[in-house]
């Protein structure tokens, strides 16, 4: 195989192709880097690029800015993006780094929480721009098929992608792997014609060998909770439950049939949810109650949005 041809027209394509818009491409921040790849572990590009980043950078410009910031302010601004333990995880990271920045070494970003393989080697490579290579979904994808990869571990992928680095322009290289797998080496139905990469690629004939889609396994979840309003006041308290923790919700409550106001559907991460609400005079439990018009202030998840919509 040659490698040097197969590297020439992938940053051909890449020149000509290339998702070179994206914001946190045109910065030279390691910071707005960090920022990106962490909204971008579950959420599509267009949310983050067109809402969430520049919303989050303008609040946070700064690793110090985060670092100041209490941990409810940050989930009130990272609400909707869902995934809150990323949320915490950047606060954390940003208190540990705030005076001496984020380390320049993978293994050492690695420690950090939130922060894995994928994140620290994205950080060295987008941010710093040192000569390593990067595996996200989409690269693992395309290189899978185009080394004709079957059920290999993702340490044997990771070897692959060393091995087929672009040595004199490591981090256009990633980019343009990444951005090949997005938009012409994707999970269904491959643009092989298309492809930069196609006279050498060993899977072509039959790309979807290489690529097995694991199907998520939802599980059915009921929540209850309690609605009691006094004074122009709602009553709430911190979540619990590791999907929301440090969230605000409103008070889990059992199931009473008389008082019971309503029900929605939500749905997330692997959970089907079932919503319940039901009308309660008084907690027994602490709570703690927060004007209806300051709602807005405290960290609410998408789902007791849809709650407080629904009431
Ligand atoms: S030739 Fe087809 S299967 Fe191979 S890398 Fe390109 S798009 Fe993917």
């Amino acid at each position: 195989m040659n490698c040097q041809k197969n590297h020439q027209s992938l940053l051909h394509w890449y020149d000509g192709f290339g998702r070179h818009e994206l914001p946190w491409r045109n910065s030279s921040d390691v910071y707005h880097v960090y920022i990106s790849e962490i909204m971008l572990q579950q959420t599509q590009v267009s949310r983050v690029q067109e809402y969430f980043y520049p919303n989050f950078l303008e609040k946070y410009p700064c690793l110090e800015k985060l670092s100041q910031a209490s941990i409810d302010e940050v989930l009130v601004n990272w609400s909707g993006l869902g995934y809150y333990s990323r949320a915490r995880n950047l606060h954390k990271t940003a208190k540990l780094t705030a005076k001496s920045g984020l380390p320049t070494i993978q293994k050492e970003l690695e420690k950090l929480p939130g922060i894995g393989r994928y994140t620290a080697s994205a950080i060295c490579s987008f941010g710093y721009k040192q000569p390593v290579s990067v595996v996200d979904t989409n690269i693992a994808r395309v290189l899978k098929r185009f080394f004709a990869l079957s059920e290999v571990k993702d340490k044997v992928v990771w070897e692959y992608a060393n091995s087929f680095l672009n040595h004199n322009d490591p981090t256009h290289h990633n980019l343009a792997l990444m951005d090949l797998g997005s938009l012409i080496c994707t999970p269904k139905d491959p643009k092989c014609d298309e492809c930069p990469l196609t006279n050498s690629c060993k899977g072509k004939s039959d790309p979807t060998k290489y690529t097995q889609t694991k199907k998520t396994q939802y599980e059915n979840l009921e929540l209850f909770y309690g609605v009691c309003i006094e004074n122009s006041k709602i009553a709430v308290q911190k979540s619990t439950n590791k999907l929301y923790h440090g969230m605000y919700e409103l008070p889990v409550v059992d199931p009473i049939e008389e008082d019971f106001l309503g029900s929605f559907k939500h749905s997330y991460t692997k959970y089907r949810i079932t919503v319940s609400l039901y009308k309660v005079e008084n907690f027994i439990e602490e709570v703690e109650w927060v004007e209806l018009e300051k709602l807005s202030q405290i960290p609410l998840s998408s789902m007791m949005k849809k709650a407080l919509k629904l009431l």
